[in-house]
Parts: C-alpha cells; structure tokens; sequence
C-alpha cells in the first residue's frame, strides 16, 4: 500500500488553496502529498468574489477588483466606499491554472485523477480508497462533501441559487470602478432576491440573479428575471451572453463535523461556507493558513476554532428570519447597510467584528424581530434529543 504524508481529497478551491500553502512546509520538512480529485479540473466552473484588506497568495489570479460596492433595497441606493477593502473576483480556470502551475514545480506533490470511495481513520493512520485501490496518510484533508442526515425540526437549511450571465452590450453602460452587490429590484416572490454586477469593462458586465430560498427555480426563471433586470434596470435592449454561470450553495445552520481521527474537513463540506450569505472563499484561506501554521509549529494540522461560535448563531437568527420569512432579506440587508458603514458590514460577515461593534449594528437592526428568532432558536436546540441521536453526536463530537 502506498503511503504519503498527506492525502488532500477534492482538488477544487479548498484542497488547491492548502496545497499551495504547504509548498514551503513541504519543503522545510521535506515531507510528501497526494492530491486526488475525480475531475482534472482546468475549466472556468465558478467566479469566486470575497473581499479583502491586503492582498493574498493568489492575487495575480485576481481578474477584476472594485474599491466601491453599490447597494439598493428598501429607502436605500447609493455607493459605498469599503476602502481599505477591495471586492475582488477570480475566474476558477485562472485559480485552477495558476495552482497547477505551483504545484507541477513540486516533486514532493503528487496528483491523480480518481473517485475517492471511503475515508476512514484506523491506528493512527488515515485511509483512503480510490477507485478501489487503498492509500494510508499521516491526515487527510478533504473536501469531498460529507453525508448529513438533515433535522428540519431543529435547523434551518436554505438554498442560494443564482444564475449569471457575462454580456457584452452595444453601448457602454457600466461604471468599471463599481460593482453592484445587491440590488433589490427584483421580485421578492420566490424569497430574497437580488442582482450582482461585476463590470468588467464599460461594455460587459457579470449580471447575476440570485435567490435565498428552500428549492432551486425553474431555469427559465433565472432567464426571465435576468432579461426584465437587464431590459428595465439596465435599461438595455441590445446585449450578447458569452458566458453562464449557474450554482447552488447551501446555507445552514447544520453544525458540520470539522475533523474525524486523522481526516480534516476543508472548504464547503468542512462548514466553512457562511450560513447566512454563502461566502466562502476567504474562509477557506483563513482556515487553510491556520492549518500551515499549525502544522509547522505542532505537527498535526488540528485547529480548535477559526472564529468565535457567537457568529454562527448570527448566522442562524438570519437564516431563520429568512426561512420564517418574518422579515425580508431586503429589509434585513437594507437596514445593515443604510445604518452602518459599509466597511462594518464587511468585518462582520467576515466573523471579524468585537462584541461591541456588533452590539453597535444589532442597534440598527428590527430588535424585536431578531430577539424572537433568537429566541425560537435556542428553544429549538433545546428540544430532547433521542437517546441514539445523542450517542451519535457525542461520538461526532470526539
Ligand atoms: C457557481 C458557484 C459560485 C460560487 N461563488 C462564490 C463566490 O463568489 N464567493 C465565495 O466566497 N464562494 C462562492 N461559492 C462557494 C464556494 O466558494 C465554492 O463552492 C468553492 O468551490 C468551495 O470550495 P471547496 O473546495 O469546498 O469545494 P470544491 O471547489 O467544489 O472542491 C471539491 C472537489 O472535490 C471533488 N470531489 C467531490 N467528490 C469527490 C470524490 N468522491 N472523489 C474525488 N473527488 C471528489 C470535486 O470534483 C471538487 O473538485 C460559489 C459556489 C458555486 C457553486
């Protein structure tokens, strides 16, 4: 049986962005990695949008970047200035190639292309089968999905589902230094929705139609909401699609087991996508730079907590608010950024806010609203749990 180090299941955003940031603890320790992914991947899947104060390790990926972000909802339109931070996109092919080109320079990586079938965890070591073939690893790192078996009764479970188009118009009709990161013309029918431009010149712009709801739509109704915001908030008539862009990120309360004897969940199945807006990209290089740095101090790649457990029951009072829909997320986002500087709203969806700043926006907040959820919440963790139930998560939890 071979036997690396490492073993870095799923080679997309997550599994990529730890490898990288091995390369130097590789080096130093001269130890080795596999990275197995079933798909070799190279194509443009996903843009991946975050924000940031200082440029990261990937920025020469970065493909447009905005120092002002347009916000429109209830009493409310208007742009922000979220200096320092910059709104930042990056197209997954150019990640992808700019990954595999760091990572090829590296002996001490190994890549394959492979469907892992079983992860498991037995004395001391960690496993992995791929298409049938047994490897054992020192940890593995995944961010291969992990199963759930959902509790409704207790937790919330959203979708973010959008549809975007990258369109060419006739006239140049986009302000290049601004991207729009929601605008609430939209119909708030099917749940929260809203429109995100990213220009990317004066004449093309990534025009996104997003919903926060319980099911996915039917296609044609990403089509004809884009094409009525296109036609009637653009105001243009004439435009070519030479790019889709379509994707479902969930958005839950679920707590999400983070590592298993010798195997570290990474990215989306690791829970580091936001509950309450789908973020994920810069948790994920929060969390994979964590895992470096404990590595090379300790050895085991084992984190305690990125960020405080206060945020994730934010994200829960959000999520349940939109899922009771007792208020929109149009008046919720509206209120967030008509009372508060943008920049704040920025640090706090980034978990990066003290307790004082967020009593500070909580103040601008539907109080009363806020404190039911938080109080539905909490009397819904407070529900008996089956015995067995209980055995289960104990046993998760270890
Ligand atoms: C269309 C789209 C747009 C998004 N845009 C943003 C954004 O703008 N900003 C943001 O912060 N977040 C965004 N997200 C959310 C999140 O950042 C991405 O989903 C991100 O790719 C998550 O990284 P990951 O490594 O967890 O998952 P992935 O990048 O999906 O990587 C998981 C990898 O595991 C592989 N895999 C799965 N099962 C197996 C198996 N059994 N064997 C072998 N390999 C396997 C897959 O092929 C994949 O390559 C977006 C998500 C989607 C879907």
């Amino acid at each position: 049986m071979k036997h690396f180090d490492y073993i870095i299941a799923g080679g997309g955003c997550a599994g990529r962005s730890l490898a990288v940031r091995m390369l130097p603890y590789l080096k130093a320790t001269n130890k080795h990695i596999l990275i197995v992914d079933r798909i070799n991947k190279k194509d443009n899947d996903k843009t991946w949008c975050f924000w940031e104060k200082h440029d990261d390790i990937f920025e020469s990926a970065v493909y447009r970047k905005w120092n002002q972000l347009y916000f429109s909802g209830n009493l409310i339109s208007q742009k922000l200035d979220i200096s320092p931070y910059n709104y930042k996109m990056i197209r997954s092919g150019d990640f992808y190639a700019l990954t595999d080109q760091k990572i090829s320079g590296d002996d001490r990586v190994n890549t394959i292309e492979g469907n892992v079938e079983i992860l498991y965890t037995e004395n001391d070591l960690a496993y992995a089968v791929i298409d049938g073939v047994k490897f054992s690893a020192d940890y593995i790192f995944s961010s291969i999905p992990q199963a759930q078996k959902k509790e409704p009764g207790i937790y919330q479970y959203l979708l973010q589902h959008f549809q975007g188009w990258v369109i060419q118009t006739d006239s140049e009709i986009f302000s290049p230094e601004c991207a729009t990161l929601m605008d609430f013309n939209t119909s708030q029918d099917a749940g929260t929705s809203f429109i995100y431009v990213l220009p990317l010149a004066p004449d093309s712009a990534l025009v996104e139609y997003t919903v926060f709801s319980g099911q996915v739509l039917a296609r044609q109704e990403y089509t004809a909401a884009l094409k009525q915001y296109i036609r009637e908030q653009l105001n243009c008539e004439h435009y070519t699609i030479k790019e889709e862009e379509y994707g479902v990120i969930p958005m839950s309360d679920h707590p999400v087991s983070k590592q298993e004897g010798r195997i570290v969940y990474l990215g989306t199945a690791g829970g580091f996508t936001k509950g309450s807006t789908g973020y994920t990209f810069r948790f994920i290089q929060k969390h994979t730079t964590a895992i470096v740095k404990q590595l090379s101090k300790s050895g085991n790649p084992y984190i305690s907590s990125l960020f405080s457990d206060r945020f994730n029951t934010y994200d829960a009072i959000l999520l349940h608010l939109l899922d009771s829909r007792r208020l929109s997320g149009k008046e919720i986002f509206s209120a967030m950024f008509k009372k508060n500087q943008a920049v704040q709203i920025l640090k706090f969806l980034d978990n990066e806010t003290s307790i004082i700043e967020e009593l500070k926006i909580f103040s601008t907040l539907h109080k009363k609203e806020f404190l039911l959820a938080l109080l539905s919440r909490t009397l819904k963790l407070m529900k008996p749990v089956h015995p067995f139930k209980a055995q289960e998560s104990n046993r998760n939890r270890q």
